[in-house]
């Protein structure tokens, strides 16, 4: 396991740092993980079967379309009975949303939960909503094992890790687990553009990027992100932040290949450049769903 300690102790091989997520950033896996695996596992094990219509675009909402794209899984789910709470079609059919309050009071204190922390928890203090949110998790865990296999990273994405690595260090900076990150970049052959492949057991995306880009001067720091959150892990250690847009992914990676590589190599990205491709993918990303008014 890549630890904190190990990023900070990495001495810095080429003028530039470059961290990159992964899901839904380097791979097209966010639509088939959500859609095939999240949303059916929530609606089963939840029970949302009398709303499941309102359910999958609630969750979808949430976890691909807003600005909690990328969030935790249980944030998310969480997130997901607010909004459906709210909508008129669940209210006229009479349906209780699960209110999850032991998993609420549980993740308000906690900002990174884990499945294993909720199955602590549950053991600890047994209660229906751990359970059905333990059940979710674990089974959706199955499914994405046995579902989500061979896909590609996005056009574009091989060639500007080619291109870049010359000048950076790049690290993966993600929050899914490390051992699906390795086999998902080294079937690909692009594990060998990067130094580090780190997940959720090394930490939060800021807490890595402070660590690995600590010693580069912050103008040669670069995140390559498809959520908000990604976003502000950039901007809390104040490095420069290139957005792959949801929906428009292709055009991102191409338009970094083309001409983004050759804006951060100079140093002219930040400023007008940098701020339009943010407000865009902003812009894709509402904070609330069309059904709340
Ligand atoms: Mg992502």
């Amino acid at each position: 396991m890549t630890d904190l300690a190990e990023l900070q102790r990495f001495t810095p091989t080429k003028p530039f740092f470059v961290g990159i997520d992964s899901d839904g950033c380097a791979f097209d896996s966010m639509e088939i993980k959500w859609k095939e695996c999240f949303i059916p596992r929530a609606i089963e094990h939840l029970h949302l079967q009398p709303v499941a219509k309102y359910a999958r675009a609630a969750i979808e909402f949430v976890n691909l379309y807003s600005q909690s794209r990328g969030t935790n899984r249980f944030f998310g789910l969480i997130e997901s009975c607010d909004w459906l709470l709210q909508h008129p079609e669940v209210a006229a059919r009479g349906f209780t949303v699960p209110p999850l309050a032991k998993l609420r009071a549980y993740c308000a204190n906690d900002p990174q939960p884990t499945e294993a922390k909720v199955v602590a928890l549950h053991a600890k203090d047994p209660s229906q909503d751990l359970e059905q949110a333990i059940n979710w998790s674990k089974s959706l865990n199955v499914d994405i094992k046995r579902m989500v296999h061979g896909i590609p990273p996005f056009p574009k994405l091989r060639e500007s890790l080619e291109r870049i690595s010359a000048h950076a260090d790049i690290l993966v900076v993600s929050s899914t687990p490390k051992d699906a990150l390795v086999r998902e970049w080294t079937e690909n052959g692009i594990a060998k553009y990067v130094t580090f492949i780190c997940g959720q057991e090394t930490g939060s995306k800021k807490q890595m990027l402070e660590a690995a880009a600590k010693t580069y001067p912050r103008a040669n720091v670069l995140m390559i992100g498809d959520a908000p959150g990604d976003f502000k892990a950039a901007a809390a250690v104040k490095a420069r932040f290139w957005p792959i847009v949801p929906g428009a992914e292709e055009a991102s990676w191409d338009l970094f290949h083309r001409d983004g590589i050759d804006h951060v190599l100079n140093g002219t990205y930040a400023g007008p450049f940098e701020d339009r491709l943010i407000a865009d993918f902003q812009a894709k990303l509402p904070a609330k769903p069309a059904w709340v008014p």
